[in-house]
């Protein structure tokens, strides 16, 4: 019989609340552990008075979690969080650790990485586990035109960060998990804090976050102005979504800011009704969308590429088509 694999997920957590893309890297691990038929899948918590947290995650697929619960781990800090999952590592020698690749994800996943002399795929936007524990990385390149299949051959554990938005969490109710409580005095020596963080801020960006916006009303260089984006934010209100942009847009600085920027350097996202005008439709960009439900399209250019991607597609200039658009909403609302 082959070897159990052991899937390890980092979960990431700002004050007490776990991070969307932690659960959606969960539903993942779940899936792969099924796949695999021989797998169990261990959550890693970090932080301080993280006990109710903990016991949630064995509802969203973890068989057991680990839990370091500790006043030094309160707030996220790369040498603590890489000190103590090092260690964690070295003495349990999981199959595979994976991070959601968020903002403290992408530095702490290098980090660990290295310390652990392993290999590291960053950014994966799918995941496949052989019986015999190999992980297959998915990452698309160039644009999203190839998806790259990255192995860790020899090395472990096999490492990968994965872009949020692209998996779905899973919710079992019922489930029950068994939870380690670790010492956190054993795993971090007050020696190696370097750097101690003392508070922490939160700025939320303004409006719907765009990942979770059923309604996206997504704008590109073809809008021209500021002026013109505020058409897309009405129509973006109307919808009660959000709007989103494509690199160009942002540059521009007509946006809300790099939070709406949808693509391959952006967010993925998923909503039921994508709505594009200004866009051509580079793959840079449509690989955010390509989940969407309804794509409907507005390009003056009849050749433009969005249109091969779209469900609706509209050839005119948004000038005459948005406005238009916007009024009838309106007199149908009222
Ligand atoms: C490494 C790398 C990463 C990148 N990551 C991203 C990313 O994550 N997200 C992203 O979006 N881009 C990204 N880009 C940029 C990407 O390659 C494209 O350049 C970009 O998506 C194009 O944006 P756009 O469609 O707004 O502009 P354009 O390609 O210039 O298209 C503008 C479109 O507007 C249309 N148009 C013009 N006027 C009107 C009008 N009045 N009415 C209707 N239509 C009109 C034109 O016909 C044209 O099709 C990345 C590039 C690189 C190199």
């Amino acid at each position: 019989m082959e070897k159990k694999q052991v899937i390890w997920v980092i979960i990431e957590q700002v004050q007490g609340k776990t991070a969307a893309v932690s659960l959606e890297v969960l539903g993942k691990a779940c899936q792969l552990a099924a796949e695999a038929a021989n797998a169990q899948v261990v959550a890693v918590a970090l932080g301080s008075a993280i006990g109710p947290l903990a016991q949630q995650l064995p509802k969203h697929g973890a068989d057991k979690v680990f839990l370091v619960d500790d006043p030094r781990l309160e707030l996220y800090q790369n040498d603590t969080y890489s000190s103590v999952l090092r260690r964690l590592i070295e003495r349990e020698r999981p199959d595979v650790v994976l991070i959601g690749a968020s903002a403290s994800g992408e530095e702490l996943a290098p980090t660990l990485a290295a310390q652990l002399g392993t290999g590291l795929a960053a950014h994966c936007t799918n995941l496949r586990l052989a019986a015999d524990g190999t992980l297959t990385m998915l990452v698309p390149a160039f644009g999203g035109q190839v998806i790259g299949e990255i192995f860790c051959p020899v090395q472990r554990p096999q490492m990968a960060t994965i872009k949020p938005g692209v998996f779905s969490p899973v919710g079992l109710a019922e489930r029950t998990g068994e939870i380690v409580q670790e010492d956190g005095a054993s795993l971090l020596y007050d020696a190696e804090i370097r750097l101690r963080a003392t508070r922490l801020v939160v700025e939320e960006p303004p409006g719907m976050p765009i990942e979770q916006a059923d309604v996206i009303v997504a704008g590109g260089w073809g809008i021209g102005s500021r002026e013109n984006w505020r058409l897309l934010e009405e129509l973006a209100k109307e919808f009660n979504g959000a709007v989103g942009c494509t690199r160009p847009a942002l540059d521009q600085g007509w946006t809300g800011g790099e939070h709406t920027m949808i693509g391959s350097s952006g967010k993925t996202v998923r909503p039921k009704l994508y709505l594009g005008a200004g866009i051509s439709g580079a793959a840079h960009h449509m690989v955010g969308i390509k989940d969407s439900g309804v794509i409907i399209s507005v390009n003056r250019d009849k050749t433009a590429p969005i249109f091969q991607f779209s469900d609706y597609c509209v050839a005119a200039d948004f000038r005459d088509v948005l406005p238009e658009l916007l009024a009838q909403i309106r007199r149908a609302k009222h």
